[in-house]
């Protein structure tokens, strides 16, 4: 039998149109450095029209891509929905990369339009005359000097100027649901990025699951604060969860570090925030400079991107009243896939148990975990092996590229490692590419990193393999110490001794003023260890 319903296409159309037509009197405010500038999803909306409208005279059809060169602010919420609502596809540009990963990642999605932020037009200067298939540019903000832009070839406009000749008035494209919406770039650690294409389908139901209770709750009386970047994996999927919601967004612009941070909570109030650990570690440090700072309108912290040291969500929770809720996805998962919230049965000691794990999956993703033979492991806690995951908004093959090693029976091998417990919570213990393997045996760096963290005296601690003759690979712990702090790497190493087994304690200890990050903030350990072969390391 068939069903009586109506096949109505998921659409980013059918999320823009909600959020404008049912919560238009809502806010979208964006910090200017000095102060915030405010609008309302009714006056977004009618923006987006302007913008689609002005894509289209610019040349823009059919699935051509608009890449973005922003921070987080209005105009890159703007596209966010204009770009996939007019059946274009939005591809994020991380403004991190390398000017060599730029070029390359542009130039296999084949953009069309970049949407650049005015504080970014040098850094785009640098890379453009190589964007072979951008053919306009538009840059937003009403600052900021062209002249680098010139010279490139490009039709090269001011976003205001080009908006504000156009009518609001769009006639948005139920597209097809599995059309291509959105494109983002893995990272490429190792290898050329590749590229993840999010249909409508997936958008619509990733921000679906973002709204249920079991996800992160995301509702109407929410104002979100995205830290994590919006050209990282959707922004965590909030922009989307929010104009479904009718929740607020509060945007921080380019003002991303620690103190502005905490002054934007402190004054604009967010219930939610999401960010990688290490921005919420330094988020921490100030609000200990700061004793008069107000985090209590945070009803929730979202943190992932890599693990999150169960002594940052008890400080959260022991000295601001927060609570940080634990996620774990990658860009080929839109990114969210499983959130660390205790069973509802749980005690105290449980719940914190299960917390510092990287959760249940929300419904729609599975997930197993998989021995070096490929077969499916017990669910018991034990059994260590590498995740593998699949569903509705988990990416089923590379945009342009055959990476079969990557994908097994339907199921995304994710390059992470750990168990899943009886309960059905997931530990990962580490990434494939970041194991320590001692005597034929696995080391968590993900563990060793957590108890480290734990310590009165350390800010923050990574911990690579480093090469043994006896034992092939051992630890080596790099620690950043809190200012003023002295500690030995004996005194750490007792630290460790009851909390872990002794054959995994770090014989090799370097102190570092601080740790190699990412493009979107995590520890870049290919970078330490790098450092340390070239005897840099000390
Ligand atoms: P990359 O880190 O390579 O730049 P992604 O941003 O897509 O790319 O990150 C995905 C990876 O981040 C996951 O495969 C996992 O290794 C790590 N990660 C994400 N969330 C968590 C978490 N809560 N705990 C541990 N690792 C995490």
């Amino acid at each position: 039998m068939r069903s009586t319903m109506q096949g109505t296409p998921l659409t980013v159309a059918s999320i823009l149109r909600h959020g404008v037509e049912v919560h238009g009197d809502r806010r979208v405010i964006t910090a200017t450095g000095d102060g915030f500038r405010r609008s309302t999803y009714e006056q977004v909306g009618r923006r987006c029209g302007q913008l689609a409208n002005a894509l289209r005279r610019l040349g823009i059809a059919g699935d051509d891509r608009v890449a973005t060169f922003q921070w987080n602010n209005q105009e890159h919420l703007e596209a966010y929905a204009a770009v996939p609502a007019m059946g274009a596809v939005l591809h994020t540009l991380n403004i991190r990369l390398s000017a060599e990963q730029i070029r390359f990642i542009a130039g296999h999605a084949e953009d069309k339009a970049v949407i650049v932020d005015s504080s970014l037009v040098p850094l785009l200067a640098r890379v453009l005359p190589g964007l072979d298939t951008v053919k306009v540019v538009l840059v937003t903000g009403d600052d900021g000097d062209l002249a680098p832009l010139e010279g490139s070839g490009k039709a090269v406009l001011r976003y205001e100027d080009v908006l504000g000749a156009e009518s609001p008035e769009f006639a948005w494209t139920d597209a097809d649901e599995d059309a291509g919406a959105a494109m983002c770039y893995t990272s490429g650690t190792t290898g050329d990025p590749k590229g993840v294409v999010y249909s409508h389908r997936s958008l619509y139901l990733h921000s679906m699951a973002a709204c249920t209770g079991n996800g992160l709750g995301i509702a109407e009386q929410d104002r979100i604060l995205p830290i994590v970047p919006m050209f990282h994996a959707n922004a965590w999927g909030l922009p989307y969860a929010a104009l479904m919601a009718g929740a607020e967004l509060l945007m921080p612009d380019r003002f991303m570090q620690a103190a502005p941070l905490a002054r934007m909570v402190h004054t604009e109030r967010p219930t939610v925030a999401g960010a990688v650990p290490t921005i919420w570690n330094d988020v921490l440090l100030d609000t200990e400079k700061d004793a008069g700072l107000d985090f209590s309108s945070l009803r929730l912290v979202v943190c992932g991107g890599s693990a999150v040291p169960r002594s940052l969500m008890e400080a959260f929770e022991n000295r601001l009243g927060v609570t940080i809720l634990q996620a774990w996805g990658m860009t080929e998962t839109s990114p969210m896939a499983s959130v660390a919230r205790p069973a509802v049965t749980a005690g105290p000691a449980d719940a914190w148990r299960m917390r510092a794990t990287q959760g249940r999956p929300v419904c729609g993703v599975e997930m197993r975990i998989v021995g070096d033979d490929g077969t499916p492991q017990p669910r018991d806690g034990q059994a260590v092996g590498e995740l593998e995951v699949r569903g509705p908004w988990v990416t089923g093959s590379y945009y342009q590229v055959d990476d079969d090693a990557r994908f097994h029976d339907g199921w995304l091998r994710t390059g992470d490692v750990g168990h899943i417990s009886a309960e059905g919570f997931l530990t990962l213990t580490d990434r494939m590419k970041d194991v320590i393997k001692s005597g034929g045996e696995w080391i968590s760096s993900v563990e060793l990193e957590s108890a480290l963290a734990g310590h009165p005296d350390v800010f923050e601690a990574a911990v690579i393999a480093a090469p043994d003759e006896r034992w092939q690979e051992r630890p080596l712990a790099a620690v950043v110490l809190r200012e003023g702090a002295i500690v030995s790497p004996g005194e750490l190493r007792s630290w460790l001794s009851d909390k872990l087994p002794r054959w995994w304690l770090p014989e090799r200890w370097t102190f570092v003023e601080e740790i190699p990050r990412t493009s979107v903030g995590k520890f870049d350990k290919k970078v330490l260890r790098g450092d340390y072969a070239d005897g840099r390391l000390k």
